[in-house]
């Protein structure tokens, strides 16, 4: 019996001394993402992706999305406000006259519905009037040369205004599923470095 006992207090030892042996360090994985990953290694979406990449307009996340489309009718800081602190905008924040909104608002691929939670029903109303002026004298200008673009002309994916061919030097030929102006590559190559 006692030989016994003495045995097994020696398989605790021997336990015991093998856990203070110093260890191995953990492998650390290698830094960086997986290339063609949305995610980063912990499960995080990649927050790059979403400024870098030069997206069309309606590929944008939603929140970014809807704080450009704000952008048309409201000032840079309601727009911000409305969508990231759920403040609503009201009827006095919206750009009424037809001319200082963006053509963008009459885009085929645009659903205005979508901001229609940022506001009030005064606001919501205004926006609606205002589109609808745009409609009825729809113009169409080139940020380049100022002038009427509703022909011979392109338009930037991103942020939905025509130019002409002759003033983006592109062949009216060209065939692309997407195209961006000069504006709104330079604005994604600015993000990328901040
Ligand atoms: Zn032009
Ligand atoms: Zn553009």
């Amino acid at each position: 019996m006692e030989i016994e006992e003495i045995e097994e207090d020696n398989v605790i030892q021997t336990d015991n001394l093998e856990d203070n042996l110093p260890h191995l360090p953990p492998r650390v994985p290698k830094r960086g993402r997986p290339k063609g990953k949305d995610k980063t290694v912990i499960g995080v979406p990649k927050k790059r992706k979403l400024t870098s990449k030069l997206l069309p307009f309606e590929g944008l996340p939603v929140n970014i999305r809807h704080y450009e489309m704000l952008r048309w009718f409201v000032d840079d800081g309601i727009a911000k406000s409305a969508v990231y602190e759920n403040k609503p905008v009201h009827e006095e924040d919206v750009e009424v006259v037809p001319e200082r909104v963006s053509i963008a608002v009459i885009d085929k691929s645009i659903a205005i519905e979508e901001i229609k939670c940022y506001l009030t029903e005064g606001s919501w109303l205004a926006i609606q009037q205002v589109i609808k002026m745009k409609k009825l004298t729809p113009t169409w200008i080139c940020p380049i040369c100022a002038k009427d673009a509703a022909t011979k002309s392109i338009c930037c994916n991103r942020c939905l205004e025509w130019s002409h061919f002759i003033c983006v030097r592109v062949n009216a030929n060209f065939k692309s599923k997407l195209w961006f102006c000069k504006v709104t590559q330079s604005n994604t190559n600015l993000k990328n470095t901040t």
